[in-house]
């Protein structure tokens, strides 16, 4: 018998058995094909399970998502975007396994819940800042799910002083200035001229004048997000990973003048905003506490 955790990245899928003793080499990814997107997914899933009866899979996508439905639509990939019954798919692929869906933010506040450094808290939001921004919401202990499955979607939170304007359609949301590919975009438009989100970090990290820029935007516009949520919900703890959280004092230095500029409240004074430990593995991570919670809710 075997347990799955299921990552739908933006760029990516990643499978890994949920157990004990799994560790880094026992989780697969491959990139998302142009076609033929389920065919990919399915065959990496068949062959983490290795002919093992699957008993449950937990499943972590990039959203939006429709998680009563059990379908995702997530825009960066084509053939999805209108909509793929991927809990549907996966019950057909292992037809005794009960199988969950929450989308990416969630699963990451499910994981820094149970393995990183919201454990000791009771509210809190894990953030992961990459090619897009997905979050997870504790509140009381919980992680906020929503009435769709999308909660935590910080990404869309306005930010004053800002006025990019966003994929979503909106105007000055946090991922239109802070997110992977806009962060690409407004550096390129500068005369940066790198090829990924991995070499803008590093640029930044050694002082590359638009680099730095381009993170210190990014962080400013992250601080003001925080310091907006942070007295809507009353947390005192942030996580922050991703490949953009991994910039350097080029990111957190503006990130943290930002909050304290903003988060004035007294009730405030405690807020720590910390970069995650997770390594990137919280997505994944908290799609195996999903698959976990359900396989022993059958049993
Ligand atoms: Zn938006």
């Amino acid at each position: 018998m075997t347990i799955l955790a299921l990552e739908i990245g933006p760029e990516g899928f990643a499978v890994g058995p949920v157990a004990e003793d799994a560790d880094d080499e026992d989780i697969q990814r491959i990139p998302i094909p142009a076609e033929g997107v389920w065919d990919a997914c399915r065959d990496l899933l068949l062959d983490v399970a290795a002919d093992e009866e699957v008993t449950a899979v937990g499943i972590a996508s990039a959203g939006p998502i429709d998680m009563s439905a059990g379908v995702i639509a997530p825009i960066d990939i084509a053939e999805w975007q209108t909509g793929f019954a991927i809990v549907e798919a996966v019950q057909k692929l292992f037809p005794v396994a009960v199988v969950r869906l929450a989308i990416d933010g969630v699963c990451l506040g499910l994981a820094e819940r149970t393995f990183g450094a919201t454990h000791s808290v009771m509210d809190a939001m894990s953030v992961t800042v990459s090619h897009r921004i997905s979050a997870g919401v504790m509140v009381g202990g919980f992680v906020v799910v929503g009435r769709t499955g999308n909660a935590g979607n910080l990404g869309h939170v306005q930010v004053p002083g800002f006025d990019d304007p966003c994929e979503c359609g909106g105007r000055g949301c946090l991922e239109s200035v802070a997110g992977g590919a806009a962060l690409l975009r407004w550096a390129r438009g500068r005369g940066w001229t790198g090829n990924s989100l991995a070499a803008l970090t590093e640029t930044a990290k050694i002082g590359d004048e638009i680099a730095v820029e381009a993170m210190g935007r990014a962080g400013t516009a992250l601080g003001r997000a925080i310091a907006s949520v942070a007295p809507l919900l009353d947390i005192d703890l942030v996580v922050v990973g991703g490949r953009v959280a991994e910039s350097g004092p080029a990111l957190w230095k503006p990130l943290a003048a930002a909050v304290a500029t903003h988060a004035r409240l007294g009730f405030l004074t405690g807020l720590r905003v910390v970069p995650s430990e997770l390594q990137g593995l919280g997505p994944l991570a908290g799609a195996g506490v999903l698959a976990m919670s359900a396989d022993q809710a059958e049993e």
